[in-house]
C-alpha cells in the first residue's frame, strides 16, 4: 500500500485540516477510521473549502453528530449473516467480506462501523473455508460478491486462493468485485492481481465506486484500462453526496467519463443512514429531480439505476421517477407515458379510425 494519511495531526500537517479543527478531528478518526492515499490527497485543491475529493475523505467534525434514523448497520449485513464473512439477503447471490480494511475511508460509508484497522478481523482460514462450504451447501447461489473492506487491496496470491476455491462450485457462475482501488491506488491494480482475479475460469465483472469525475486522472484511467484490456466488464456505483455531485452538470460528467473508460454506470447510490453522515445527504426529491434531469439527455450508456438501500437490511429498491401512470378505465386509454421533455402521451395511442 502506498503510504497513506492515516491520523488527524498528519491531515494537518499535510495542509487538509486547519490546525485549530486537531482536537475535534482526533474525535472523529477515534471512532471512524482515516486514511487518504496520496493519489487521492494530491487530487485536492487545498484552496478550495467545499473541494469535492476533500469532502469524500477529510473527517468532518459533523461526523461527531448522529443523525435521525442512522444505524450503526443501516442495511442490516449483521441480520443478514448465516456465517461469519457472509450476508446472503437475496436469494441468488451473496456477499463475501474477506478484508474489514480499505485503501482509503470514505466519509459517508454505510459500513463505517465496521471498516477500518483494528475493527473486524479479516477471514482467517477456517472461517474462509466456513464461508465457503456455505456457498458450496446452497445450490441457489449463482453470484459471489467480494466486497469488504476492499478486497483488491488483498495480495494476488490471496485472491488468486479464493478465486480458486470459487472455481470449485459448479453453480457459482459470476463472481462480482466491488472496489475503489483502481482510483484510490492505481498501482495497485497489476498483471498479477489481473491475473489473480480472472484465475476462476468464472465471469469476472468488477465494480468501481467513484463519485466525482476528478477521480478518474490518467492512473486510474490506465488501472481500469488494464482490468478491461484483460477482458473483465468493469461497471460503476457512487453514491448521490451533497456537495459533492448533487447537481446535474457534475454527475453528468461523471457518467460520461465512466463510459468513455468503458465502465458502464450500474447503481446511484441514495445516502445511506450511516451514523454522522446526515451532512453529505441529500433528500430523495433532490435525488429524483436529479434523474429526471438526466434522463433523455444523456446516452442510455450513461445511465445507471437510482436506488435505495431499504434500512434493516431489506433490499435495494429503484427510488427513481416514474413516467408511467395509469387513466381511469373509462377514458378507454390505459396509459399515460411522460417523455424527457415533459410531455405526455397515451399508450397505447388512441385509434386513428383509418
Ligand atoms: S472503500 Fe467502500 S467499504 Fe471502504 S470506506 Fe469507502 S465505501 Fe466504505
Amino acid at each position: 500500500m502506498p503510504r497513506a494519511i492515516r491520523s488527524a495531526a498528519a491531515l494537518v500537517a499535510g495542509g487538509l485540516a486547519p490546525p485549530e479543527a486537531l482536537a475535534a478531528l482526533e474525535q472523529v478518526a477515534a471512532r471512524y477510521a482515516v486514511s487518504l492515499t496520496p493519489d487521492l490527497a494530491g487530487l485536492i485543491d487545498r484552496s478550495d473549502p467545499r473541494d469535492p475529493i476533500a469532502r469524500q475523505f477529510v473527517p468532518d467534525p459533523a461526523e461527531l453528530e448522529a443523525g435521525s434514523g442512522e444505524l450503526a448497520d443501516p442495511i442490516g449485513d449483521d441480520a443478514n449473516s448465516p456465517c461469519e464473512g457472509i450476508v446472503h439477503r437475496y436469494p441468488d447471490r451473496v456477499l463475501l467480506k474477506l478484508t474489514h480494511v480499505c485503501a482509503v475511508y470514505c466519509r459517508f460509508c454505510f459500513r463505517r462501523a465496521m471498516v477500518g484497522p483494528g475493527r473486524r478481523p479479516a477471514l482467517g482460514r477456517a472461517k474462509l473455508d466456513a464461508a465457503i462450504a456455505y456457498i458450496r451447501d446452497h445450490p441457489e447461489i449463482w453470484e459471489v460478491i467480494l466486497t469488504g473492506g476492499d478486497p483488491l487491496i488483498l495480495s494476488a496470491r490471496r485472491l488468486s486462493e479464493v478465486m480458486r476455491a470459487l472455481e470449485r462450485i459448479d453453480h457459482v457462475r459470476i463472481v462480482r468485485v466491488h472496489t475503489r482501488v483502481p482510483i484510490a491506488a492505481p498501482a495497485l491494480i497489476t498483471p498479477a492481481l489481473v491475473r489473480a482475479l480472472k484465475s476462476s475460469g468464472k465471469a469476472v465483472y468488477v465494480v468501481l465506486h467513484a463519485n466525482h469525475a476528478r477521480e478518474l486522472t490518467p492512473a486510474a484511467r490506465k488501472a481500469c484500462a488494464r482490468l478491461v484490456d484483460a477482458g473483465i466488464p468493469m461497471l460503476s456505483q457512487s453514491v448521490l453526496l451533497r456537495g459533492v455531485n448533487d447537481d446535474a452538470g457534475t454527475l453528468a460528467e461523471l457518467l460520461r467519463t465512466l463510459v468513455e473508460c468503458r465502465i458502464k454506470p450500474y447503481y446511484l447510490h441514495h445516502g445511506d443512514l450511516a451514523p454522522g453522515t446526515s451532512h453529505l445527504r441529500t433528500t430523495l426529491a433532490r435525488g429524483q429531480e436529479l434523474a429526471r434531469a438526466l434522463h433523455g439527455r444523456l446516452s442510455g450508456l450513461c445511465q445507471p439505476a437510482y436506488v435505495l438501500d431499504i434500512p434493516g437490511g431489506h433490499g435495494k429498491s429503484p427510488v427513481g421517477p416514474s413516467y408511467i401512470s395509469a387513466v381511469p378505465a373509462a377514458s378507454g386509454a390505459s396509459y399515460v407515458i411522460e417523455d424527457f421533455n415533459g410531455g405526455r402521451h397515451i399508450y397505447p395511442p388512441p385509434c386513428s379510425g383509418k
